[in-house]
């Protein structure tokens, strides 16, 4: 098997609704690279970035697999299905989501509100903070949306109350990471945490096959590209190039390789419909008039329940 490093597929090639390959972008060459192949097995990850507090690094997991089979016609399950891990850093901004580890609770970290309750004993009395990931998260989750959450919007983990030994000995990993992200000393100050989007249990349903009848071969197809930048920083703002990936199918069986620049292939009129076949064109009709109208209302009700909400949280705190 050869490996492609420094490629990055963005889109799975049909024709005649059979799979016969990938396009890619090649970074270090700078140009696209078409593989040719029997099958292809989707290996790429989950979708958890898609949230804007997720554990994931900022690179990676936004989905892109999904899409690629979404594309491609690939039917999507259970995309709601995320997990969410109970406890990521909540500031400063570079760090937030990152995790902190359960082994924190595991070690005997409690978790306290912005009143010092430790409130998982009204969710879960017998297990407190060792319960399953879902169940602590969501308990965070109502501390914080009910408006006891931290200054950050978080909750206080705290393992201070530990012998600083045990802490540097059985969590060195994340005394360091909060000395250098927060500058906050566990073991003497508390960490702050929220629940952050961390691992994606939905995805394409694998009862599609992706096969063709064709032979295998390792032929590879450069596609020089002289006039798009390819940036590194950002390789999803990659909108020129969906021109092209809509056109290889047609061509990728009957050339070898071809140049061509954007400009020609425009010239060319090419039929750019979307490639799956269920994806649907949604046309806004509505005038910018009606759609204020719309958002006035909308901003209407929202006052309205914020409104509400104040009355009400206001009644709980009256003795
Ligand atoms: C912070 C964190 C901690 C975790 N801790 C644990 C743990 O302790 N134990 C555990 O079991 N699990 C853990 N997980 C979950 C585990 O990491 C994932 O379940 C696992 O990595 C998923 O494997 P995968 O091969 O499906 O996807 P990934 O490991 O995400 O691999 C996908 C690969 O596809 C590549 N890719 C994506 N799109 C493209 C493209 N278009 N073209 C080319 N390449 C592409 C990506 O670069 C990546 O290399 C953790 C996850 C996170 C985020």
């Amino acid at each position: 098997m050869k490996f492609a490093d420094d490629v990055f597929i963005t889109r799975i090639l049909k024709k005649n609704g059979k799979v016969i390959g990938a396009l890619g972008i090649d970074f270090k060459k700078k140009g696209s690279v078409v593989f040719q192949s029997k099958c292809i097995i989707l290996a790429g990850g989950g979708y958890s970035r898609v949230y804007s507090v997720s554990s994931s690094r900022d690179f990676e997991n936004y989905g892109e697999g999904v899409a690629l089979a979404y594309d491609a016609g690939a039917e999507l399950a259970d995309m709601e299905m995320v997990q969410f891990h109970p406890s990521g850093m909540v500031w400063p901004k570079k760090a937030i989501g990152i995790l902190a580890t359960e082994a924190i609770r595991g070690e005997g970290g409690m978790l306290f509100n912005v009143n010092n309750d430790r409130f998982l004993e009204l969710y879960d009395p017998e297990r407190m903070e060792l319960g399953p990931r879902d169940e602590v998260a969501r308990a965070i989750y109502n501390e914080i949306a009910s408006g006891r959450g931290t200054k950050h919007g978080g909750v206080w983990l705290d393992v201070t109350h530990l012998p600083r030994e045990r802490v540097l000995k059985r969590l060195p990993k994340m005394h360091q990471q909060f000395k250098e992200l927060a500058g906050v000393d566990i073991t003497k100050e508390r960490m702050e945490v929220a629940p952050t989007a961390h691992y994606s249990m939905g995805g394409v349903k694998t009862d599609l096959l992706f096969f063709t009848k064709g032979e295998p071969t390792e032929q590879i197809w450069y596609y020089d590209l002289s006039d798009i930048k390819v940036t590194k920083k950002k390789p999803l703002t990659l909108d020129k190039f969906d021109e092209f990936f809509r056109l290889l199918p047609e061509r990728a069986d009957s050339e070898r390789s071809w140049t061509e620049t954007i400009e020609q292939i425009k010239a060319k009129n090419y039929d750019l419909k979307a490639v799956n076949p269920n994806r649907k064109e949604v046309k806004d009709e509505r005038t910018p008039a009606e759609v204020l109208d719309i958002i006035e209302a909308k901003g209407k009700e929202v006052a309205e329940a914020i409104a509400r909400l104040r009355e009400l949280i206001g009644n709980q705190r009256a003795p």
